[in-house]
């Protein structure tokens, strides 16, 4: 339904994403529908006409945040009457019809099938004047063919796969987003070529489990063909992936990464945890030493490439002893930096009632601990890098709020990120720059060398602000 109609505003909208880049990914599609069905962004510090929350079920207490916002969302509504509320991902396909019963002021809920559903539904429920509830059990189309509208001018997401065939303990994925499903790679690269033509630089290449792509259509080295294939591709000049699973990553994957000039020196690898035994009761099936082995060869193909993890801390039965484990795989693995959390339950997972969960206190004090060691790691590599010449892609956004100088901010190929000395780039450009101080979680780099202009003078029509690490654990 086009609401573009000569003297009629077009309905507004504004997307509240939790969660993964799966989820910030989706969000993007999500803006991108509703675009192409007449409505547009809202402006800031306005009332949109719809709100949509693309929620996640993977963190603690998501529900109660949802109901929380939602609820605080109501008096807004009663003051507003055509303002509409939808609610998706990951919590809406785990509640279903619950949502609407707790808060039936909610117009639509749809699933992490049917993202494409959505214009259709809000459409429907005004009419009928009915709150709309539909999610399916597998996906309908293929997310990446439906329209998206980016976040960033530059840099963009592709999804390689979705869903997941594997079954850790702690997760609920599986159950959410389904069995994996592969697309094939020549939608794939043609979709990355008109992000090139659009003039994009930096793909993220995504998947739950990046490393088993292609197990669908029985193609086991399909992985490592994407990605030199994304090689061929003229203009791109950075390709990153996320996320590996240790079980799955296979040496003509790092073969790939080494001798594709644009695959960037980065890999951000889930430990979870440095026992043998936790990872077992986890299900995840490999072992420390296969995950350090993949490490070795990793740095012997690519020596500055940056390390980065998920763990988490206190999962049932972890004892001092498979916490002392962990704490020797970091030390080991010398992580540029990692994201931690401390286990919690999540209903839904085989974990959640298993035997020996650890007391909360015991917990956060290993997690002290543990970030204590990641962050004296992840500084002392930096402060390695003292005096490197850095090429640094800015990204959008203002620098650091809290800088007067208004720093343009960005990553460097290995994705630290880096804060630079005001100069005249503008996001999308490239910097090249020396490093003058280090911190455990990003650089400085003050002394800009050159600026490789790929923007027109006037500042890109871009939204949203890409300078933060990926807000949340991957796999
Ligand atoms: S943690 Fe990752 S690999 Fe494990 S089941 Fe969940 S999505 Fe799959």
């Amino acid at each position: 339904m086009h609401r573009s109609l000569v003297g009629v505003s077009p309905r507004t909208y504004d997307v509240r994403t939790y969660g993964c880049q799966m989820n910030v990914h989706d969000s993007e599609r999500i803006a991108g529908l509703l675009e192409a069905a007449g409505y547009v962004k809202a402006p800031d510090d306005s009332t949109p006409d719809v709100v949509v929350f693309n929620t996640c079920a993977v963190r603690e207490n998501a529900d109660n945040r949802l109901y929380g916002n939602l609820g605080h969302l109501l008096p807004t509504k009663k003051a507003n009457p055509g303002m509409q509320i939808a609610v998706g991902g990951c919590l809406a396909q785990k509640d279903r019809g619950t949502i609407v019963e707790r808060a039936p002021w909610v117009d639509v809920v749809f699933g992490t099938h049917n993202v494409g559903a959505l214009p259709t539904l809000l459409e429907r429920a005004r009419v009928e004047q009915e709150s709309q509830v539909e999610l399916l059990e597998a996906l309908e189309v293929f997310p990446s063919t439906l329209p998206t509208r980016r976040e960033s001018a530059y840099r963009a997401w592709v999804s390689i796969s979705v869903g997941c065939n594997n079954t850790c303990t702690f997760c609920i994925v599986p159950s959410l987003r389904g069995k994996e499903r592969d697309r094939r790679p020549g939608d794939i690269l043609r979709e990355v070529q008109a992000l090139v033509d659009d003039g994009v630089i930096e793909i993220t290449l995504l998947g739950q489990n990046v490393n088993s792509y292609g197990a669908e259509f029985g193609q086991r080295d399909a992985f490592a063909q994407l990605l030199r294939a994304c090689g061929d591709i003229d203009g791109l000049e950075r390709v990153r992936f996320t996320s590996p699973h240790p079980r799955d990553f296979t040496d003509d994957v790092i073969d790939a990464m080494a001798e594709t000039p644009n695959v960037m020196p980065s890999l951000h690898m889930p430990l979870q945890s440095g026992s043998d035994r936790v990872l077992k009761a986890m299900r995840r099936s490999y072992r420390a030493d296969r995950y350090l082995g993949i490490l070795d060869r990793v740095r012997a193909a690519m020596p500055d490439a940056a390390i980065t993890t998920d763990i988490i801390v206190g999962f049932p039965g972890e004892t001092d002893d498979d916490f002392a484990q962990t704490l020797d795989v970091v030390r080991a693995a010398r992580f540029a930096g990692a994201f931690t959390f401390q286990y919690s339950k999540r209903p839904g997972t085989p974990a959640a009632d298993m035997p020996d969960q650890v007391p909360p206190t015991v917990v956060a004090e290993r997690y002290q601990r543990l970030v204590e060691l990641v962050d004296d790691i992840a500084w002392t590599e930096n402060k390695a890098l003292h005096g490197a010449t850095l090429e640094v892609l800015v990204a959008e956004g203002e620098g650091r709020k809290d800088d007067a100088t208004h720093r343009l901010s960005g990553r460097a190929r290995d994705n630290r990120l880096v804060h630079l000395a005001a100069c005249d780039a503008l996001p999308g450009d490239v910097v090249t720059a020396r490093v003058t101080y280090a911190a455990p979680h990003h650089l400085v780099a003050d002394d800009v060398l050159a600026v490789r202009r790929r923007t027109p003078r006037a500042p890109a029509q871009t939204a949203g602000v890409f300078v933060g690490l990926p807000s949340l654990r991957t796999c």
